[in-house]
Formats: structure tokens, C-alpha cells, sequence
């Protein structure tokens, strides 16, 4: 057997165990793992350092359309490149209706825009905003037939927000054809009344942002959302967990046997509230739905990252321009209704839950691969394809230094964001080769891929 390339004497890390050993790979798959495996045409000396699984990351926004007039910076080719350089080699991001479009429509728009331009492999969630018995009745399930068996939800945001009778009926429908429904747990109508009440007082300032959606706004979605789902008996996912409050829901959910998956993300972990009250436009950075909580809230999620409270760890990368329109500008002040909300994170995801929490003595390497790559393939429907170090699936690999000492700099990072919320911090450990169908597109701080060579994946969710 001629192998194309050996990754050799690194230790593989997959969510089950660790092993010392030889990777084989041919025609972009694994073909062997071996105490020892033959020569091949090209090898990698991996020796002292850790061979993972590349990163799904399930949460990305990329190249959407604008929302209130904001475009979120990176497009395929800047928001996949930054994925690999942090060794993430699937993205899943959002195909998004807008009230009128078919999603159909919509869905190949998106095609076209990440064609020609991605360097990994992607698949695409749908976002329904428009649930009407058209689109429930047939849209939908032939969508989820050709491989979209994920949609997202909204219970906050105009023109996004779903109505109770409206996420019942959708829920219903991915029940029906197997789909996941992922869902933004804000209760809009009290947001709406609360930011009213804190401007008719004249009070904009950022420091209001958390005031306006404080932690009951999101434990009562989520309660809700977990309760229209044990009515129509069906699993969900709730996104981007921000604290005790929600974790409190989705485990008394869970723990009375409830569907219910969960997902939290790097800025609920390593920014808090106070980051956005920074003075002036710099608290506009942090600003993301639902906001950072105070700091008693982070170890709860990381409780809840390493007992399986969360089995999802994404980025949420909502990349708005630090220089751009809704996160700047030259002379007015920043009111906390009228920011762009959502924060970049792609390439500095894994890089700092590894440090602070292989690091830190919180996560196992076996539960980090689980959170950042084996299980969000499994739930979206990508596995044994991605997600993990196996005989046969793609070989989709980062390869670790774990020792290796950053300092998190936006100049080193290469998403179009022009900022990272976590700037100046160090972590402890940054893939060093990042390679896809074993393909490498990132070695030794330089960027090798090559634009559109990534492929769009179609899921299937385990029936
Ligand atoms: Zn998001």
C-alpha cells in the first residue's frame, strides 16, 4: 500500500483516547494508523507533538447579507483561511431567508459565494424567518433531503423573531424529516420593552447593552424553547449559552430526559459585561446576543463544558469591521440599540480553550477534541467523515505544538475583522500544519491554500 503521506510519532488525539502512533493517509483519507507504518512520498515528523482532529466549528457567519445595514467582513476565502490557520477544517455557516425569499434561493446564493473561494469544507445551516406552509410543507424537506439537516431559529431580532405558534409548527416540520433545529433563546419582546425604557430615559451608553437583555431575557427562551419542544417531541439545540441561568434550563431539561443540546462559545468564557462598557466605541468590540455575564458566570460554563451539560463548543464569528459602520464612528457616540452585534473568534477558538482548558487543568485533550470537533460533526450529521482521527474518514488534521507560548495579536490573525476581542492575551498551545483531505494549507506561520478547493458537504443526521 503506497501511503501519500505519514504523519509520523505524533500523539493522536481523538475524543475516545490518545495514542502514540503513525497517521497514513491516501487520496485525502486515513488509510492506516500504526505503531509504524512504511515510508511514503512525503512525511511529517509530528514527534512531541499532538495530532487532533481538525475543528468543525457549526457556528459561523460568513459573507451573510447585511443586517441593519452592516455586512459582516469576511467572505469564504478570509473566514475559512483564518479557520485553518486555527485549525478548524469544516465550517458550518447560515444560509438566511429573508422575509419573501425562497430558501432555495437563498441557499444558492450562498453556493455561489463561498464556490471558487473556500480553502475547507463547509456545509450551511438554513435560517427560517418566514415559516409559512410552503416552505414547512415542501421547501424544507426537499432542502433536507440534499443534505441541509440544520435550521436555526430566532425568538428575538426583527425580522427574524418566530412567534410561538411559528416555532411549533417548525420544530414540527424537522421532526418530521429529521432535521435539527438550533435555536437563539432571547425573548425579543423583552428586549424590545426594556431598550425602550432605557431610551426614553435618554440613557444609550454601552453600558446599557446588558441591561437590556440581562440573563431572565434568555432563561425564559430557553425554558420556552425547551418546552415547545417536549410539546412537539423533538431535539433542539440551544446556541451560544451565556450563563448560569440558561445552563440551569438545559439541565433540568436534560436531567428529566429531555433533547436538548447545547452550545456556548470562546466570548462567554473569556470576555464578561464589563468588557462592553469599555468607554467610548471600544465596548462596541465585546457587543454580542446574548452579552458576556459578570465573571461568577464562567466557571459554570466551564462545569457545564467538561460534565456534558454542553456538547458543542463554536465560535458564533460575526465578524463586523472595528473601523466599520455599527462598531465605530469619526464623531458620534455609540448608543447600545444601534451597534452591530457579534464578535470574530474563528481562528482563535480552539488555540484558547486549549490553554485555558487543557491548560488549565478543566478538559481533558479526549474532551476538547469531543467539544470543538466529534461531536458537532455527529450532531450535524458529518461523522465519521469529520470529526475525528479515523480509518476512512477525510484526513482533516491539525497538528499541535502544545507548548507552543502566543500572544494574541490581530495582526497575526487573518479573518477581515481588523480586531480580536481577545487581543494581548497568551495561550499555551496553537496548531502548527493545519491540513485538509490531506491537503496542508497552513505550516510553520504560513498560509499554503489554495482559493476553492474546499467542498461543500451535504448531512445527513443519524436517524
Ligand atoms: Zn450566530
Amino acid at each position: 500500500m503506497q501511503l501519500d503521506l505519514v504523519i509520523r510519532g505524533g500523539t493522536v488525539v481523538t475524543a475516545g483516547d490518545s495514542v502514540v502512533c503513525d497517521v497514513g493517509i491516501r487520496d485525502g483519507r486515513v488509510a492506516a494508523l500504526a505503531d509504524r507504518l512504511p515510508g511514503a512520498r512525503e512525511e511529517i515528523d509530528a514527534t512531541g507533538k499532538l495530532v487532533m482532529p481538525g475543528g468543525v466549528d457549526a457556528h459561523c457567519h460568513i459573507d451573510e447579507p447585511a443586517y441593519r445595514g452592516v455586512k459582516v467582513a469576511d467572505d469564504f476565502a478570509s473566514g475559512t483561511i483564518a479557520a485553518a490557520c486555527g485549525g478548524t477544517t469544516t465550517i458550518l455557516s447560515f444560509a438566511c431567508q429573508a422575509k419573501g425569499e425562497t430558501l432555495r434561493s437563498v441557499v444558492e446564493a450562498h453556493h455561489k459565494k463561498a464556490e471558487g473561494k473556500a480553502v475547507i469544507d463547509y456545509g450551511f445551516h438554513l435560517i427560517v424567518t418566514d415559516p409559512h406552509p410552503g416552505l414547512l410543507g415542501q421547501e424544507l424537506p426537499a432542502l433536507i433531503e440534499d443534505g441541509y439537516c440544520s435550521l436555526k431559529i430566532f425568538m428575538t431580532y426583527d425580522g427574524y423573531m418566530l412567534e410561538d405558534r411559528q416555532i411549533l409548527e417548525t420544530l414540527d416540520a424537522a421532526r418530521r424529516h429529521n432535521a435539527l433545529v438550533m435555536v437563539h433563546a432571547e425573548n425579543g419582546h423583552c428586549i424590545h420593552w426594556l431598550s425602550h425604557g432605557l431610551t426614553s430615559e435618554g440613557r444609550h451608553g454601552l453600558e446599557n447593552f446588558t441591561k437590556a437583555a440581562p440573563m431572565a431575557v434568555e432563561r425564559e427562551a430557553t425554558h420556552r424553547a425547551i418546552a415547545l419542544a417536549e410539546i412537539v417531541g423533538t431535539e433542539i439545540l440551544i446556541v451560544h449559552v451565556s450563563g448560569r441561568e440558561a445552563v440551569e434550563q438545559i439541565r433540568w431539561a436534560q436531567a428529566r430526559g429531555h433533547k436538548v443540546l447545547a452550545e456556548t462559545c470562546p466570548q462567554y468564557l473569556f470576555t464578561t459585561e464589563n468588557d462592553i462598557a469599555r468607554p467610548g466605541w471600544e465596548g462596541a468590540k465585546f457587543a454580542c446576543s446574548p452579552p458576556p455575564r459578570d465573571a461568577d458566570n464562567v466557571p459554570v460554563l466551564w462545569r457545564g463544558l467538561a460534565d456534558g451539560t454542553f456538547q458543542v463548543f463554536s465560535s458564533d464569528h460575526c465578524p463586523y469591521r472595528a473601523d466599520g459602520p455599527g462598531k465605530s464612528h469619526p464623531t458620534e457616540a455609540p448608543r447600545f440599540d444601534h451597534i452591530a452585534v457579534g464578535v470574530p473568534g474563528i481562528e482563535t477558538r480552539l488555540p484558547l480553550l486549549f490553554s485555558a482548558g487543557c491548560g488549565g487543568g478543566r478538559l481533558t485533550p479526549q474532551q476538547f477534541v469531543a467539544l470543538t470537533a466529534t461531536n458537532p460533526a455527529r450532531i450535524y450529521g458529518l461523522y465519521p467523515r469529520k470529526g475525528t482521527i479515523a480509518v476512512g474518514g477525510d484526513a482533516d488534521i491539525a497538528i499541535w505544538d502544545p507548548d507552543r507560548d502566543v500572544e494574541i495579536r490581530h495582526e497575526r490573525l487573518h479573518d477581515a475583522a481588523g480586531y480580536t476581542p481577545y487581543e494581548g492575551m497568551r495561550v499555551r498551545g496553537w496548531p502548527i500544519q493545519t491540513l485538509s483531505r490531506g491537503v496542508s494549507l497552513w505550516r510553520d506561520g504560513r498560509v499554503t491554500a489554495e482559493r476553492g478547493r474546499g467542498q461543500f458537504l451535504r448531512r445527513r443526521r443519524p436517524a
